[in-house]
């Protein structure tokens, strides 16, 4: 597949029949990229029960959208979206494709690459058209470094990273076009099922990724329980809790906490980073966080160096003192 010029196209994931952030802050850099690469911005949106996201869709910055509502599509399945997706890429020749860089996306993005025998870049942070064509930008080195990387062929595929762009305004008057696909998938043809889904248990129902606080705990917290103290602390601001990835591999709290590199990338208000020491890797995905404050007893750790405050100290004995005085302003 090559010369692909028609705009820009966004896989926008769906949860129920609202689009996830990422979705619209993708709709915001496809905006972008087409006042380079022209063409129109064409949201693509799997799922079921879907009646309202095409208006939605548009208000964020579509032109066109097409929504494939099916039973079939209600959880994320790449074999089953596959098909479907590949086909419309075709169709609309898209010179870009942009993907969430989400659990979903991260599955996703390299199989459709793969499919259509272009390529892909996965974990970007910006795109940019530079002499006609996208230039894609991304962590490597563990996040010491950034890489721009180009394709010859076409469409380019992207998986973006959360937080890394702006969603726009929503402008209800925006007009575009909505429009049913009419899906070829066989069911019978995926080879793959899901035999259960857990839904990750939000502290407070807030979820990390558009949570104004996000709490992350590392090692320094000194075992599970400083977690208990984390959730708590979560639970009085509306924020979220993350974690090092060391915590994690340690079981001290759930998987889906860590944040970093090859975790879950976070860009609140505040990132409070407890017992944390700053590794690239972590600060890969909380390094855009609008304030940094950490609590590290190591007057010397490299989390200080990206804090705007820091507290040099024991955790064990500062998130409980900080816990019991939140508890009493809010009384
Ligand atoms: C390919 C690759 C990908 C990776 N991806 C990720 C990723 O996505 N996310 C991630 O987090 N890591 C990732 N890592 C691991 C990363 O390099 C670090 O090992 C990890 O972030 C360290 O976690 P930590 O800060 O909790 O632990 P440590 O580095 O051990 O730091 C613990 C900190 O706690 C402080 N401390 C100790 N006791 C106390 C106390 N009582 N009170 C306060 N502070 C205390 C210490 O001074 C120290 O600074 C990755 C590594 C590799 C190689």
């Amino acid at each position: 597949m090559t010369d692909n010029n028609n705009g820009v196209l966004v896989v926008v994931e769906m949860e129920g029949n609202q689009p996830i952030d990422l979705g619209l802050e993708m709709l915001a850099l496809a905006r972008r990229l087409t006042d380079s690469v022209g063409g129109p911005v064409t949201a693509v949106a799997f799922g079921d029960g879907l009646e309202t996201a095409g208006e939605v869709l548009i208000s964020y910055g579509a032109d066109q959208v097409l929504i494939n509502d099916n039973n079939a599509f209600s959880n994320f399945h790449a074999e089953a979206w596959l098909p479907d997706l590949s086909k419309i890429i075709v169709e609309v020749a898209p010179a870009i494709v942009l993907v969430g860089h989400s659990d979903a996306g991260t599955d996703l993005a390299p199989r459709l690459a793969f499919r259509l025998d272009v390529d892909v870049a996965t974990g970007c942070e910006a795109v940019d058209v530079i002499n006609g064509r996208p230039h894609m930008t991304r962590g490597c080195f563990g996040g010491l470094a950034r890489e721009v990387v180009t394709f010859a062929r076409s469409p380019a595929i992207a998986t973006i990273r959360s937080k890394s762009q702006e969603a726009l305004t929503p402008i209800i008057e925006r007009s575009g076009e909505v429009k049913h696909v009419t899906s070829i998938l066989d069911v019978n043809s995926i080879r793959t099922r899901v035999v259960k889904r857990e839904r990750e248990k939000a502290v407070g129902g807030v979820k990390m990724e558009s949570a104004k606080v996000v709490i992350g705990g590392g090692l320094g917290l000194g075992g599970p329980e400083g977690f208990k103290t984390l959730n708590e602390i979560a639970e009085l601001v509306d924020g979220a809790v993350g974690a090092s990835r060391a915590a994690c591999d340690l079981d001290w709290c759930p998987r889906s906490y860590q944040i970093g590199l090859s975790g879950r990338t976070v860009a609140p208000e505040l990132y409070l980073a407890v017992g944390i020491s700053g590794a690239s890797h972590h600060m890969a995905g909380c390094g855009n966080s609008k304030t940094i404050v950490s609590i590290n007893s190591d007057p010397k750790a490299e989390i200080f160096k990206s804090s705007r405050f820091g507290i040099v100290g024991n955790s064990q004995e500062i998130m409980p003192a900080l816990a019991e005085e939140i508890r009493k302003l809010k009384a």
